[in-house]
């Protein structure tokens, strides 16, 4: 998604600026609840730091996403834009964290995963638009800005939100700090007097899967499953099923392996496979409906202007740092991999330095045990 800065102001965001209101983004209230010295150099200093490779990534998906359903390219030229980005990324230095092991796994299902979906990617049915300004007035001094990636235009006047995700899948107790973006574009569309039928991600990791199984190894019959997967496991969740609707097709062995094994290789149904085995798996993107609730709403307004005064109480002003958040285990991964400021933060420099202060003497006590 384009940031703000890089496009051509528009007139209704500039009439807010004129009249002096405070205009916000959700990006903006993140950054100001995550960590105020970040808010502080990124909106007082004006400091917008470094991106990384899941900003540049990120953006690449929504370029090929939104080019595609425009119009603009066809099926095939999505996934050179991704592979721009990971260009991109290489010659900026930017990497993704190793795993656990100090290897490139994380790196490896990531691509794998978003390759699949260039791929494989078709034309969602409707009436779309990109890219919109939705603007929400929270009151005469406030509002919030952002540009929705998708909008359907329903046939029955309504309009459904519609984000595009390359980040995981959110886990349960997340699922308010990412819903608020929907549910807050959803209200500055019925701000603009239209009616919202639903809210959703497009979640580009993922898959929802339907076909029929065993439900478990220990099951005698069949059953109708639905399996939301990543990408890059398509093939380890369907094999057996896809091996034996192969046979059941009636394809001579030799046939079967040559067309198992592209399957591994790609984790695509592709042309080896005849009709009569592709139609047996209903293959296609996962989208996560939020759903869109006058709680939430309340909510999210809540949330705004909680975000909003805190940020309007601090002096506003270049010689007055706000304070770092508090950086623990948990929240270091966030300063050294996805901070903009993770390259110049005095904070998390000084606790790596302590962090890897403190596993030098423990090793070193080990070692002088004997
Ligand atoms: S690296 Fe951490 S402490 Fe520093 S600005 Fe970013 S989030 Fe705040």
């Amino acid at each position: 998604m384009a940031d703000i800065a890089e496009r051509a102001r528009d007139p209704r965001l500039q009439a807010l600026y004129d009249e002096g209101v405070n205009v916000y983004s959700f990006s903006k209230l993140g950054t100001i609840n995550s960590c105020l010295y970040g808010a502080w150099r990124t909106y007082i200093l004006h400091d917008r730091g470094s991106g990384s490779v899941y900003t540049e990534l990120g953006t690449a998906s929504h370029q090929a996403i939104e080019d595609f359903i425009e119009g603009k390219i066809d099926k095939s030229g999505m996934l050179p834009i991704f592979e721009a980005g990971v260009e991109q990324c290489d010659m900026l230095g930017f990497d993704f964290p190793k795993d656990f092991k100090g290897g490139n796994a994380i790196r490896n299902r990531y691509l794998a995963d978003l390759k699949n979906c260039f791929q494989t990617f078709t034309m969602p049915k409707g009436k779309f638009t990109v890219e919109e300004l939705l603007i929400l007035r929270v009151s005469p001094t406030r509002a919030m800005q952002g540009y929705s990636d998708l909008l359907r235009w329903n046939n029955d006047g309504t309009v459904t939100v519609l984000d595009i995700k390359s980040s995981s899948d959110y886990a349960q107790k997340d699922l308010l700090d990412h819903g608020r973006q929907l549910t807050i574009y959803g209200m500055a569309l019925e701000q603009a007097g239209y009616k919202v039928k639903s809210t959703a991600w497009i979640m580009l990791k993922y898959v929802v899967i339907k076909y029929d199984w065993y439900a478990t190894r220990r099951s005698k019959n069949k059953t109708s499953l639905t399996r939301i997967v990543n990408r890059s496991k398509i093939y380890d969740t369907i094999k057996d099923a896809v091996e034996a609707a192969c046979h059941e097709a009636g394809m001579d062995e030799m046939d079967i392996e040559i067309a198992m094994m592209d399957f591994a290789k790609t984790n695509i149904l592709g042309d080896l496979f005849p009709a009569e085995v592709k139609t047996k798996f209903s293959i296609k993107p996962y989208v996560r409906e939020y759903p869109y609730t006058k709680e939430l709403q309340a909510e999210a307004l809540d949330y705004i202007n909680k975000t909003a005064d805190l940020y309007e109480s601090l002096p506003q002003d270049k010689d007055h740092p706000w304070e770092p958040c508090e950086i623990t285990k948990d929240c270091a991964f966030f300063c050294n991999t996805l901070c903009n400021h993770r390259k110049t933060c005095p904070y998390i420099k000084d606790y790596n330095e302590r962090t890897m202060a403190g596993a030098t003497q423990s090793k070193k006590d080990e070692e002088d045990l004997f």
